[in-house]
């Protein structure tokens, strides 16, 4: 049996209640065959696929709250230390009642090749809780996050691990944890990143993975001979990502004519309007029913069982996925092959199952994973902590301008990674390759640790 079957064999044995972490540990490990095959021998005798995915520390922690009604909650709270070869633990914090240690594990996996893609010292973690943010008051969510970082104070720090946002993470979940670190810890360091402006945060970082997908769609599309200029595009989620995903793709010209969330999905073939979707996403904080609402183009449409394809119904020349795991199926890919798209690019991630990802890849549209396309968070929330060092603020022209060469620059590693083990056009692989590669040097350097 080869050394990367023995592995998932091993994880599946006993990590098989974890779907979402299995379906990411084989997706990695399968793409890294031709690596692995060269020098086998070597990686099997320095265990180098059991240790990475293992992760360094798994921390869970109950989260004991007050709510408003004088009702004491409890919730669970996690941290995945999975790697710091490289760099701190860098990762974000998700608050959603679907969290459970199985989603956080394959969040850290995947991190850890998405921050050596980078090119940046961070290594992979990622954290967060069931707690649901949705209908709180801002002092329940306060009571929340502080309980949560009392706990969490414990094991982070500016160059030990350094939490951000994630889904049900912004920035007023942010600044309440940030308050309570500082509380407890008596200083006052960049131990999370996605702050507010005020106090350390850094210009770019909210619009960063949504112009960060763009910047590397862009390059991609270019690299083929195309233009940006007057594609049509399906934008899935309604979040952070997919919102700057969608003002940064009208910027370069191109045509975003769809938005979905849990509940629903609009269709505006006249094109988003992004002031209005910020007005009722962010402002609001409404349900996208309400843009359709005020926007007479816009039309919604209640998700209501699981035959709908929503948003990848659509006839589009680029989709780009931007809510959650796994919302982009076999029969979506389909759909949208069907109607000729030619480009995927996932803002989440791993929206695209495995199957659909297979089915893109036969059908020769070009697909760039997660780990690669929305990096540009990330990326970002390192210049967020190397400001934090230096004492300095950027530009926002100076930070957007840092992200789209580091954009830029990992297609390129992606691409390069791709051809040189003979999977041109391959672009998960090449991510998985490239992102490996680093790490694995840097591991190897360290000694069995
Ligand atoms: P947000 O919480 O801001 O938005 C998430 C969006 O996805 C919401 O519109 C939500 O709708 C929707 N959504 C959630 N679950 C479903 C579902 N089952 N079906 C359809 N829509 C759904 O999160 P972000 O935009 O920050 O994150 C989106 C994705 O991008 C996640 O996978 C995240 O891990 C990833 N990501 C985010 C980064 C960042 O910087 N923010 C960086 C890198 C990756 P609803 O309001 O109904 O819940």
């Amino acid at each position: 049996m080869s050394y990367v079957d023995e592995v998932l064999e091993k994880v599946k044995k006993r990590d098989g209640d974890q779907p979402e972490f299995i379906q990411a540990v084989t997706e990695v490990l399968d793409s890294l065959r031709p690596v692995i095959e060269q020098d086998e021998e070597k990686y099997r005798k320095l265990a180098i696929l059991e240790r990475i995915t293992e992760p360094d520390r798994q921390i869970m922690f109950r989260v004991p709250w007050v709510d408003d009604n004088g009702n004491v909650q409890v919730n669970r709270g996690f941290r995945v230390q999975f790697n710091n070869a490289i760099g701190p633990y860098k990762g974000g914090l998700r608050l959603h009642p679907s969290v459970n240690l199985g989603i956080i594990k394959f969040l850290g996996f995947e991190q850890i090749f998405k921050n050596s893609l980078t090119t940046l010292p961070i290594g992979g973690g990622k954290g967060g809780s069931d707690f649901d943010p949705k209908g709180k008051s801002d002092n329940e969510i306060m009571k929340f996050c502080q309980s949560f970082m009392t706990e969490l104070s414990k094991y982070i720090g500016a160059d030990q691990d350094v939490p951000a946002g994630d889904i049900g993470t912004g920035a007023r979940e942010i600044g309440f944890m940030f308050g309570q670190y500082k509380r407890i810890k008596g200083v006052y360091e960049g131990v999370l990143t996605g702050k507010g402006l005020t106090y350390g945060g850094s210009l770019a970082r909210t619009e960063a993975t949504g112009y960060g997908l763009l910047y590397l769609t862009e390059e991609m599309v270019k690299c083929h001979g195309d233009k940006m200029e007057g594609k049509t595009i399906a934008v899935s989620g309604s979040g952070n990502v997919a919102i700057y995903a969608t003002e940064k793709a009208q910027q370069l010209g191109a045509k975003v004519v769809t938005l979905s969330d849990s509940t629903g999905w609009i269709y505006d073939p006249e094109g988003i309007d992004v002031a209005l979707l910020k007005e009722v996403k962010e402002v609001k904080r409404a349900r996208l029913s309400e843009y359709a609402k005020a926007r007479s183009s816009a039309e919604y449409h209640d998700k209501k069982n699981a035959d709908d394809h929503g948003v990848w119904n659509i006839k589009v020349d680029i989709a780009l996925p931007c809510a959650t795991q796994n919302e982009l199926n076999l029969d979506d890919a389909k759909a949208l092959v069907a109607n000729g798209v030619q480009y995927v690019a996932e803002g989440a991630n791993m929206p695209t199952t495995i199957e659909a990802t297979e089915y893109f890849q036969q059908n020769k549209v070009n697909f760039v994973g997660g780990k690669a396309a929305n990096a540009g968070g990330v990326a970002t929330s390192a210049l967020e902590m190397s400001q934090n060092s230096e004492r300095l603020s950027w530009t926002f022209e100076e930070v957007d301008s840092k992200l789209k060469n580091i954009m830029v620059g990992i297609y390129h590693n992606i691409d390069d990674a791709a051809k040189e083990y003979g999977m041109e056009g391959n672009y998960v692989a090449g991510a998985n390759i490239a992102g490996f590669k680093k790490v694995v040097e840097a591991m190897i350097a360290q000694g069995v640790c």
